[in-house]
Parts: structure tokens; C-alpha cells; sequence
């Protein structure tokens, strides 16, 4: 598996579906086919409370984590070694959601230099949780991101992201 599924996807084909569905609908009311324009009407509903309120069942796939960006996974045991492009430098650096005591971290991505915030969520306890983790916000990386990044490679001797981020 290299691609995964987001919260954001599902929420864009939520969306395409209930335009198909709704077309299709619009389509063969043309031709008065109404029961069949008003099944379609339902499945047009159906995909978008689907794609608002369903969860991401991935209870099949290995742990890891993937840049929301490049959508590029890598399974938890590759995470940090060098081939990887995707940086976990927020053993320190986290902070903690108010409402419920949860630690959130930031992670980066060498690929597309973003940094995403993530949290650890096995059980898929959100339901949104893809591969294990729950994803928040992706943002270009500061000057701040890089020099924790670069003060956790240093610590834990990690030269090719000091090289990297130099
Ligand atoms: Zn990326």
C-alpha cells in the first residue's frame, strides 16, 4: 500500500458521488422515470452523510503514517531511517488539546516540506484515524519547525536530516 484515504478524500468523493447520483437523477426525470429519479435523489443523500459523517474503517492496514500531501506512506518501522520522507521530530515538541488531554504532534514531510499535525489513535477512537493515526493541520514548514527538527537530529544523530534541513 502506498496511497491512503484521508478524511478530506472522503469527504471529496462524498461529494462527487451525490453530484453523479444527482445528475443521473435530474437525467431520468427528463424522461419521467420517477422512481428511479427518486432512488437516485436517496443514494445522492446517502453519499454525502456518508462522506460528513462516516469513519474510515482500516482496521486491515499496517500502522504508519502518511503526509496528507503526497498521500506516501511509511509503515512505522521505516519512519526516520534514511530513506524515508517523512520526519518524526516531536517527542518534545508536542501540545496537548484542551478538551480532552490528547498529545498532538507534528511531523515533517521532506517531500513536500509541510509539517502535519498527528496523534496517535490505534483503536480509531475518532474515527477518522487513517492507518493508526488521526491527522490535523498541514502547514508550510517556519523557521521554528526546522530548528526543532534540526535540534532533534542533532540529539538522536540523524545526518541525513541535518543535511537535508541544512
Ligand atoms: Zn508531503
Amino acid at each position: 500500500m502506498s496511497k491512503v484515504y484521508f478524511k478530506k478524500d472522503r469527504l471529496r468523493y462524498g461529494f462527487l458521488w451525490m453530484l453523479i447520483f444527482a445528475g443521473a437523477s435530474y437525467l431520468v426525470s427528463l424522461f419521467e422515470i420517477n422512481w428511479l429519479a427518486t432512488t437516485l435523489m436517496i443514494f445522492a443523500g446517502l453519499s454525502l452523510i456518508t462522506g460528513i459523517f462516516g469513519t474510515n474503517d482500516d482496521t486491515g492496514n499496517s500502522v504508519g503514517i502518511a503526509c496528507p500531501k503526497c498521500k506516501v506512506f511509511h509503515p512505522m518501522q521505516s519512519l526516520n531511517d534514511i530513506e524515508s520522507t517523512i520526519y518524526l521530530y516531536g517527542e518534545t515538541v508536542f501540545r496537548t488539546r484542551k478538551s480532552d488531554g490528547l498529545n498532538i504532534h507534528p511531523f515533517l514531510c521532506l517531500k513536500c516540506k509541510n509539517v502535519t499535525e498527528y496523534a496517535s489513535d490505534l483503536n480509531n477512537l475518532s474515527g477518522h484515524a487513517v492507518c493508526g493515526y488521526e491527522y490535523f493541520e498541514t502547514k508550510k514548514m517556519t523557521k521554528k519547525n526546522i530548528s526543532d527538527a534540526m535540534a532533534f537530529a542533532k540529539l538522536h544523530g540523524h545526518q541525513h536530516i541535518i543535511e537535508t534541513l541544512k
